[in-house]
């Protein structure tokens, strides 16, 4: 088995500085302008592509707009509005039954604690982590999707592949002051250059300091 290469502290930092140079504008993909649209764009985004998601949703926004709008919507109603998403019912019926869950416990506020988040149905620390940085501005981790999981593997700022301990792994090397924008910068390097299938290591800002964990052909 190929062996998995970490970068050390000082490489690691140097990495990430790099690639914060070179993505000075990523920023969070899914528009929102309230706490329950993200919340809601949040839902819908599992195993759907961003473009998608911001497709649908100025309309439903527009539609429902507060935790009640969404409780007491009809669900074949919202199932047609969303049904360009993967999951389309099953998301129906969750961000109905959540925002009930927001207007019995939560007086119909997206909670602003991690705790009182992933209580939620369907609501990991990602998408906890993902409303509390972008809604509250409230830094508690770094959310980690696929392309975090992919590019940080990659570049051995992680050994691991669960995204729990990917976090843990995170937080100890990137500076808390980028902890609410690492995510962005992962995933745009991750679009723009270390692509799914094959990166194009030779046009990498880090191709001297990335070990390529994981990487049998590249360009
Ligand atoms: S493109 Fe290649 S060198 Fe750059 S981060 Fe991805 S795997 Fe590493």
């Amino acid at each position: 088995m190929e062996k998995i290469r970490l970068l050390d502290s000082a490489k690691a930092e140097l990495a990430i500085r790099k690639l914060k140079e070179a993505y000075p504008n990523a920023k969070y993909y899914l528009n929102f302008k309230t706490p329950i649209d993200l919340l809601v764009a949040a839902i819908l985004s599992a195993q759907t592509r961003d473009v998608i998601v911001n497709k649908i949703t100025p309309a439903l926004f527009a539609k429902y707009r507060t935790a009640s709008g969404y409780a007491d919507a009809d669900e074949s109603e919202l199932l047609s509005m969303i049904n360009n998403v993967t999951f389309a019912a099953n998301k129906a019926k969750n961000i109905i039954k959540t925002c009930r869950i927001l207007i019995e416990q939560h007086g119909g506020k997206v909670p602003e604690t991690m705790e009182e988040l992933t209580a939620l149905p369907g609501i990991g620390r990602k998408t906890a982590n993902t409303i509390l940085i972008n809604a509250y501005d409230k830094v508690e981790g770094i959310p980690v999707d696929t392309w975090v999981i992919k590019v940080a593997f990659r570049t051995g700022l992680t050994s691991e592949k669960n995204p729990d301990k990917i976090e843990s792994d995170l937080t100890r090397t990137v500076d808390k002051n980028d902890w609410g924008r690492i995510s962005y910068v992962l995933k745009a390097h991750g679009h723009a250059i270390c692509h799914s299938t094959l990166p194009l290591c030779s046009k990498c800002v880090i191709n001297n300091l990335c070990p390529r964990n994981g990487v049998e052909k590249s360009l």
